[in-house]
This record gives structure tokens, C-alpha cells and sequence, in this order.
């Protein structure tokens, strides 16, 4: 795992976040605030060291799902920005919804963001954090807005609540519960924690104003009945935080400073200001408290990010799980072949910016062949076989069954990396395509009487090729050119336009590969009329059997590769050489330059 250097940091572009986070450094916003080592309320903090961290992030996912390629934008900002200014990020789950989370993803998530190439240990601390721990402190506060006047408990049914909410144009109206009395409140809010009143009955609200134009702030809701387990806390509380009270609280306990989420959470700032400044003039939280600053969300093209719609694709069997390599998730990418460094790439090339715009699934793959270019060793692969026998072989070779040695580099701009190494001979695979009985104008490959040099091998002549009763080319059939192999003197005398991949059938391996497409058809497929799963690309896998060359025989499960002429493959890290069956399966990560659509 490579933790990305800040060395190269210097040439970053500037952007919104880092001038708020090098202004607040400069004014030394925080510089007199204490951190005790852990997170905690002010009297802890208060009894700690001047916080060592510059700045403190936090990466805040539910574990209701595993984390896709919105979240990896997400990531990358916090986890980055974090290293770039001496601070350091917190991995935090957002665990206060009792109902829909499960360990299966919080050790996915976990995985995830490892993988990306970013830890939450800093010094010899683990900042891996969970909101239910801060329960007991989320319900001392709530008693403190009621004893505060600020906090009442509205026993309206919920279709009142929203009947007298108001809207844009009309002012909220006063729930007869409003001028309950401090002691009423606080009786009635006991209650709800021990169990006296079933779901729905009742909720806390924040006393702020019913007239407010930003609707969030007319009273909104603190805490919710909801009679449910959950998986940290067990059966302690039937009451349960609401997530625009709970996340404020979260990141004052943590020391956060900077707290960046996605534009939709715009509204609510007013009130992540208006709990934290009442906590911290209560003493409850240390100051000056944390700050909300929003960005736009990754939106890309042909993919859908969500983890609710992400989850049904899985459930209804549309995909083959969640690692399946079509889908968005950190783990479908990173079982298609993509790298941590693509995915760093492309989050710091689409950057930060304050309104929302749609990103082309092309930069996502153009940031994967950045990466994969200098690195990916090349292989010679034909993935629609048809057979290619040269007719004069055993003549100008002596012998039928002779096998011509042949090279080349593992990668053209690295000698270092040496060569592969693979045998003519005369039985080949070629590309079904590379063949045509009449070539269409501009087609310089295989058609009778034309001459092709099969690459890093001989000069061939096509004589033409045998076909089924349906028409069908069974086999192409040619003639080689003496002394014009690849790398002997004089080789190149005779001058070709084509130049055709190969794989000789006598040391080729047999392997499947999976041709991924994208997953959608349609570039916004969750944004029309229709419903998401009508937009499904049918053609989005398609596997073949593949002949690959033999250097490929020890290729490992997650190696990469370029197959020249087609584009990257991976290894599938899951069914390559699964249980030393030794059956070679790849996948298509990405073709060679963007022609989707084309
Ligand atoms: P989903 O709707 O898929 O469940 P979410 O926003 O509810 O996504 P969380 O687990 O709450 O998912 O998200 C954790 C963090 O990731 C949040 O800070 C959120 O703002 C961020 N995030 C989620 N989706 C995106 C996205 N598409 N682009 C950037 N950041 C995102
Ligand atoms: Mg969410």
C-alpha cells in the first residue's frame, strides 16, 4: 500500500477548500484548541494538548452499503487535504440509523479506503471512530437544549407536523406543544428513552423559529422513537438521533475543523451553526467548533451512484455482486483493473468546485490508461480467433512442426524491463476481422494476394481461406516471405501496410475473457422518465475464448496488461487460476483510446 507523498502537492491546483483551510491556518482559527488524544466533549478536550493536528477531516460514511466511485472523490478530498496541511482525517461511521447496517460493509468500507492508498492512523493513533459511541453525550445535549428552553417534545402526528411546517411561501404554525414547560419537557422526553411511547409517538424538536425562510430551522427534529437493536448499542436506546443533529455532534467530539460534505447538506448549515454555537456557549463542546463547507457531488456519466439503487442492482441479480467489475463500487473498479493511483488521478483532475456538473465517464477511463500506460506490460492476445496456416512453411523452415522463435519488449519505453518471448510457427491465430476476401477500400490486413508483416515475426503473403457451407471463413491460408523476420538484416526490404497481431497455436494459452461495456446505455440514466434498470446496456459483458500468448502464462490474479491493438485486461482477481485450475480469465478494463459511441 503506497500512502500518495505530499511531495507533489506543491504543483496541486489551488481550489475553494484548500483557500478556506489556508486561510483558517493562517488566522490560526484553531491554533489555541486542545485535543485529550480521543474524542470527548469541552471539559476533556479542554484538559488535553494544544491539538497537534493542523487541521482535522473526517470521511463519514453509513455502512449501509459498499462505497462506490463518489464516495473515492470524497475520500481522496478529505484523506488529502488532511496530509497536505499537516492534519489528519478520521474515519468515521455514521452509525446512529439503527436499522440498516451490517458489519459486512463496515469491513468493506474499511477495505476500501485502504486500498485507495489513505489510513487513518496518524503517530501511532487510530482515528477510526463510531457515531453510536457518542450516544450518551448526543442525549445529555438534548437535555441541555431542554433545560435551555431549546429543545421541546411535540407529540403532533406526523402529518400535522408537516401540515403546520409551512412552505416556501407560508410560515410555519407553533405546535400547541411549543410552550410546554422545561419540567413537561424533560418528563416527557425520559419517557420516550425508557420505552413508555411506541414509534411515531413523538419526537424532540430544536426551538428555533417557525417562520424562518430556510425551512430547516423551523424546529426541526432532534430525536425519533424507534423501538430497534442496534448493532453497537444493543437494546440501550428506543430513541434514536436524527442525522442533521447527530453529524454536528459527531465532529465537534471529534475536534473536527474542516467538515466537508456534498451541496444538498447547503440548507442545513444555518443549523449545524445554530446547534454548535448554543453547545459550546453551554460548555458542551469545545471552540471555536467545527465548520461546514460544501462541495458538488461527483455525477458520471453511465453510472449510477447511489447505494440504495446500487444495492437493488445486486439484489435482483443484474450484476453478479457487488464486486462485479461493471459496477461503480471501490470494489467493482477495482476488480475491472482499476489502480488506486487512476482513481487519485481522477479525483484530483475533476478537483472541487461549488456547483454541480456532470463528469464523462471518459476522464475516468483516460485516467486509468494514464496510469496503466507506463506500467502495464504488453501481451499479444487475438480475442476472435480464426486460424491462419502458412502453407510453405515446413518448406522455407524444414519442417512442418518447426518452431521460429520470436521477442519482444515487455514494455517499448523500458528496455530495463526486458523481453517476451513467443514462437512463429505454421499454425497462428489471428483476428477473425483481419481478414477479407474483398477488402474495402483503405484495409491493408489479409486479402488474397496482399502482404502483411505478422508483428514481431515474418512477412506473410494471404492466398485466401477456406469456408464453411454457410460462408464462413474456417481457415485463412498463406505464404511466408523468406528473410523478412523482425530484427534480421534486411527484414524489411519487402514493404508492407499491415501489421497484424498474432498468437502461435502451438504455445498459445486458451483463456476467457470478459469484454466488459459500460453498465448503462444512456449517459444519465437515473435522471429521465424511464425507470434505471430499463436503461441496462444488454451488451455490457460478453465473454470469449480468448488465445493469448504464452508469456501470459504466469500472469498473477490483478496483474494488468495491455493486449496490443485491444486495449488493458486484468487478471480477474477472483476466477483467475482459481484453485490452481490453472484457467487463465481477464477482463477488460479499458480499450486502448476512447470510442464508445463510435
Ligand atoms: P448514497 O446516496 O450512495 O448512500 P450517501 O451520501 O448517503 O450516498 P454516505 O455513506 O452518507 O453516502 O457518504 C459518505 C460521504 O461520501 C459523505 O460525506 C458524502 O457527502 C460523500 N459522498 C457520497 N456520494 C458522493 C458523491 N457522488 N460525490 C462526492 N461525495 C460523495
Ligand atoms: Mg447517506
Amino acid at each position: 500500500m503506497t500512502t500518495p507523498s505530499a511531495d507533489k502537492d506543491a504543483a496541486k491546483p489551488s481550489n475553494f477548500l484548500r483557500q478556506i483551510i489556508e486561510r483558517d491556518l493562517e488566522q490560526g482559527t484553531y491554533a489555541q484548541r486542545k485535543w485529550s488524544g480521543h474524542p470527548g466533549d469541552a471539559a476533556t478536550q479542554h484538559a488535553g494538548v494544544p491539538d497537534p493536528a493542523k487541521i482535522r477531516t473526517r470521511f463519514p460514511p453509513e455502512p449501509n452499503g459498499y462505497l462506490h466511485v463518489g464516495h473515492a472523490k470524497s475520500i481522496c478530498l478529505n484523506f488529502g487535504l488532511a496530509r497536505d496541511y499537516g492534519g489528519v482525517c478520521h474515519m468515521r461511521f455514521d452509525d446512529t440509523n439503527p436499522e440498516k447496517e451490517e458489519m459486512e460493509y463496515v469491513d468493506g468500507i474499511l477495505d476500501a479506503v485502504k486500498w485507495l492508498g489513505f489510513s487513518w492512523d496518524a503517530n501511532g493513533t487510530s482515528h477510526l471512530y463510531q457515531a453510536s459511541d457518542y450516544f450518551d453525550f448526543m442525549y445529555r445535549a438534548a437535555e441541555y437544549l431542554i433545560e435551555a428552553g431549546l429543545a421541546y417534545v411535540d407529540e403532533q402526528t406526523p402529518e400535522e407536523m408537516r401540515a403546520n411546517r409551512g412552505d416556501f411561501s407560508r410560515p410555519g404554525v407553533d405546535s400547541p406543544y411549543r410552550s410546554r414547560s422545561i419540567d413537561d419537557n424533560l418528563q416527557r422526553f425520559r419517557e420516550m428513552r425508557d420505552g413508555k411511547l411506541p414509534d411515531g409517538a413523538a419526537v424532540l424538536r430544536a426551538k428555533i423559529d417557525m417562520a424562518s425562510p430556510n425551512i430547516n430551522l423551523r424546529d426541526p427534529a432532534l430525536y425519533r422513537i424507534k423501538h430497534a437493536e442496534h448493532h453497537n448499542t444493543g437494546g440501550k436506546w428506543c430513541i434514536y438521533p436524527m442525522y442533521t443533529y447527530a453529524h454536528p455532534i459527531e465532529d465537534a467530539l471529534e475536534n473536527i475543523t474542516h467538515s466537508f460534505c456534498t451541496l444538498e447538506f447547503e440548507d442545513q448549515r444555518p443549523f449545524y451553526d445554530w446547534l454548535l454555537d448554543r453547545l459550546a456557549e453551554g460548555g458542551l463542546v469545545n471552540a471555536p467548533h467545527p465548520r461546514q463547507y460544501e462541495f458538488a457531488r461527483l455525477n458520471l456519466t453511465y453510472v449510477i451512484t447511489s447505494k440504495r439503487k446500487l444495492k437493488q442492482l445486486v439484489d435482483q441479480k443484474h450484476v453478479s455482486g457487488w464486486d462485479d467489475p461493471r459496477m461503480p463500487t471501490i470494489v467493482g473498479l477495482r476488480r475491472r483493473g482499476f489502480t488506486p493511483e487512476s482513481l487519485q488521478l481522477f479525483a484530483e483532475r475533476i478537483g472541487v468546485t461549488k456547483s454541480d456538473s456532470w463528469i464523462d465517464y471518459s476522464s475516468l477511463e483516460a485516467a486509468l490508461r494514464d496510469d496503466l500506460d507506463p506500467k502495464a506490460a504488453r501481451a499479444m492476445a487475438v480475442l476472435d480467433p480464426v486460424k491462419l496456416v502458412i502453407e510453405n512453411w515446413g518448406e522455407v523452415m524444414g519442417g512442418d512442426d518447426v518452431l521460429d522463435p520470436c521477442s519482444a519488449p515487455v514494455h517499448p519505453h523500458d528496455e530495463s524491463r526486458g523481453r517476451r518471448t513467443f514462437n512463429f510457427g505454421r499454425e497462428l491465430w489471428i483476428e477473425r476481422t483481419d481478414y477479407e476476401e474483398t477488402p474495402p477500400k483503405g484495409f491493408f490486413r489479409l486479402f488474397p494476394g496482399n502482404k502483411v508483416r505478422m508483428k514481431y515475426g515474418h512477412v506473410i503473403e494471404c492466398v485466401g481461406a477456406d469456408k464453411d457451407a454457410d460462408g464462413n471463413v474456417t481457415q485463412v491460408r498463406a505464404k511466408v516471405v523468406p528473410d523478412t523476420k523482425s530484427g534480421t538484416p534486411g527484414a524489411d526490404k519487402v514493404k508492407v501496410k499491415g501489421n497484424i497481431t498474432w498468437v502461435g497455436v502451438a504455445d498459445g494459452i486458451a483463456a476467457e475473457v470478459r469484454l466488459y461495456d459500460r453498465l448503462f446505455s444512456v449517459p444519465q440514466p437515473d435522471t429521465g422518465e424511464k425507470d434505471f434498470l430499463e436503461e441496462l446496456n444488454p451488451e455490457s459483458l460478453k465473454v470469449v475464448t480468448a488465445y493469448l500468448e504464452p508469456s501470459l502464462k504466469s500472469a498473477k490474479p490483478d496483474e494488468k496488461f495491455q493486449f496490443e491493438r485491444h486495449g488493458y485486461f486484468v487478471a480477474d482477481r477472483v476466477d483467475h487460476l482459481k484453485g490452481g485450475s490453472g484457467k487463465s480469465v481477464f477482463n477488460r478494463v479499458t480499450g486502448l483510446k476512447d470510442s464508445w459511441g463510435r
